[in-house]
């Protein structure tokens, strides 16, 4: 049985609170064109631009729907060949990665020892991560095994990345670390 949005206002309206739904649904009651038209007015008159899911090295296509420089809607690409408009649960959640109010948008430090995290500028904070990449380098740099092995290397140093780095990036990660003499590198990037 499908239902037209004006009878799921009337139906909703009718039935006692939170649980209208719960009892459309129930009663085999179609809610798919219902959501489908809500969802077509969310994005009506919106921008789309084509992207990829940055969580994992699957990279699902999406299209994200902007209004004013806004983004209103992510969702799957249906022209992508592998993942045809389908997301999983973290893709689908992709939307709360940039409009989430719990997302932190400041450096913060918290001094060994101490119990309470301070906000840094960014210039600082990368200041005091080179500064630290450093001094670790410097002080545990081996260049030549004890058989005599050149290796120019750090075991000091762990490299851990994420999914959402592409190619190029590690491109360029790659060749800083290992220029650093760093060797144990990981991520989980589409290289
Ligand atoms: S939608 Fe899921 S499977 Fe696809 S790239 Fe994102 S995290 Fe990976």
């Amino acid at each position: 049985m499908d239902v037209s949005r004006r009878d799921f206002l009337r139906f909703s309206v009718g039935a006692a609170g939170g649980t209208a739904l719960s009892g459309l649904a129930g009663s085999g009651v179609n809610l798919g064109p219902v959501v489908a038209q809500a969802q077509e007015l969310r994005i009506k008159n919106a921008k789309v631009t084509p992207s990829v899911c940055p969580y994992c090295s699957v990279g699902c296509g999406t299209l994200i729907h902007t209004i004013d420089g806004k983004i209103v809607n992510i969702e799957g690409d249906p022209r992508s060949p592998h993942n045809e408009g389908t997301l999983c649960p973290k893709g689908a959640a992709i939307f709360q990665l940039h409009v989430n109010p719990n997302r932190p948008t400041q450096v913060l430090h918290r001094a060994a020892g101490a119990a309470e995290w301070e906000v840094w500028d960014l210039e600082r904070a990368m200041n005091r991560i080179a500064e630290l990449v450093k001094k670790t380098r410097d002080e545990t740099f081996i260049e030549k095994l004890p058989n005599g092995k050149l290796v120019n290397m750090t075991p000091a140093i762990f490299s851990l990345g994420g999914a959402i780095h592409e190619i190029e990036f590690n491109q360029v990660h790659q060749k800083l670390m290992r220029g650093l003499g760093i060797v144990a590198i990981e991520n989980q990037a589409r290289i």
